[in-house]
């Protein structure tokens, strides 16, 4: 991160980027302890039909609450836990804890857990997952999970493997921001998924960018044509709504449906018979 300064090869000293790093290494150290102390808790982000605005389910969202650094992002931590490998414990506690919670709500309502890439390689998921069902008795068509482009970078047989069990068991595998990967088209055909996540970024920009509403489109056909389901997410405003609705996108998330919250906030969210007709109304 230092700037070499021209013609000399000194290294200017960035105190911020050393901040970063010092931080940084910090969170490292305290991952385990922050685990077994029980200072990570999950917000559960509602997922509607865009048909109708009813809530269908909800992703899982990773949360950390430092004692003396308060509230830390996952985008922070989650690739520090990837790099020393913790994310896999950590990913066996988020299954069985977002597993338990589903089990409060009502209906048949989803949940749906990001899963890193790392779980599959250096950890057996599949186990994982049956595990977490049979602990907390969340049928598994109630269970979605969440993975990236970067999971078939290597595009190994038990890879491939898992994910055929993991759809057997009756677990439902999402394909998370898509668009923002380096997949080619062709291997799309090949994953053995069953939802696309367009990016938020697409759809957070369709209202005023071209560019950006014809990639949902586009994206929208091909999941058709595919017979996959698309999920959008970053969905702010009723012009995006109304957009992605004509569009025959089936499921979508953001802020405008609502933001991360506790489970208990979700099942009221859920239970509240006025609440698509607000949605509607703003
Ligand atoms: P993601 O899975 O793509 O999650 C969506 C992110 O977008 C979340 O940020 C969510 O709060 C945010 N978001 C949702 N709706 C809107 C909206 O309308 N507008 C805007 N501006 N943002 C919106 P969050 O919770 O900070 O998570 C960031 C990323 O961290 C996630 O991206 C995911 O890749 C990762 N992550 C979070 N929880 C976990 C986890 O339990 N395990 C793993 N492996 N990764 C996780
Ligand atoms: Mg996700
Ligand atoms: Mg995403
Ligand atoms: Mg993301």
């Amino acid at each position: 991160d230092a700037k070499t300064v021209s013609g000399r090869g000194w290294r200017l000293y960035d105190p911020l980027a050393a901040d970063r790093q010092a931080r940084s290494r910090r969170l490292e150290g305290e991952l385990r302890l922050g685990l077994e102390d029980q200072q990570f808790f999950l917000l559960y982000q509602p997922q509607v039909d865009l048909k109708t605005g009813s809530v269908i389910g909800a992703e899982a969202l990773l949360r950390w609450q430092h004692p003396s650094l308060g509230i830390i992002s996952p985008s922070e931590f989650i690739g520090i836990a990837e790099a020393n490998g913790f994310i896999c414990e950590l990913g066996r506690w988020m299954l069985v804890e977002a597993c338990r919670a589903a089990c409060d709500w009502p209906g048949d309502m989803s949940v749906a857990v990001n899963v890193s890439p790392l779980q599959f390689v250096k950890d057996d998921l599949v186990k994982d997952v049956e595990q977490a069902l049979l602990l907390t008795g969340l049928p598994a068509r109630r269970l979605h999970l969440e993975i990236t482009e970067s999971t078939f970078l290597d595009r190994t047989d038990d890879l491939l493997k898992s994910l055929a069990q993991l759809r057997k068991m009756g677990v439902t595998i999402a394909l998370d921001d898509f668009g923002t990967g380096y997949s080619s088209l062709a291997y799309l055909a090949g994953f053995p998924i069953d939802k696309i996540k367009i990016d938020q970024s697409f759809i957070r920009k369709m209202s005023t960018d071209a560019a950006s509403q014809a990639i949902v489109i586009a994206v929208a056909a091909l999941a058709r044509g595919l017979d996959l389901k698309i999920v959008c997410e970053g969905i702010e405003g009723d012009i995006e709504w109304t957009l992605l609705r004509q569009l025959g996108c089936e499921e979508g998330q953001g802020y405008f449906f609502g933001k991360p919250q506790t489970s208990q906030e979700l099942v009221a969210l859920y239970r509240d018979p006025h609440w698509s007709d607000k949605r509607r109304a703003s």
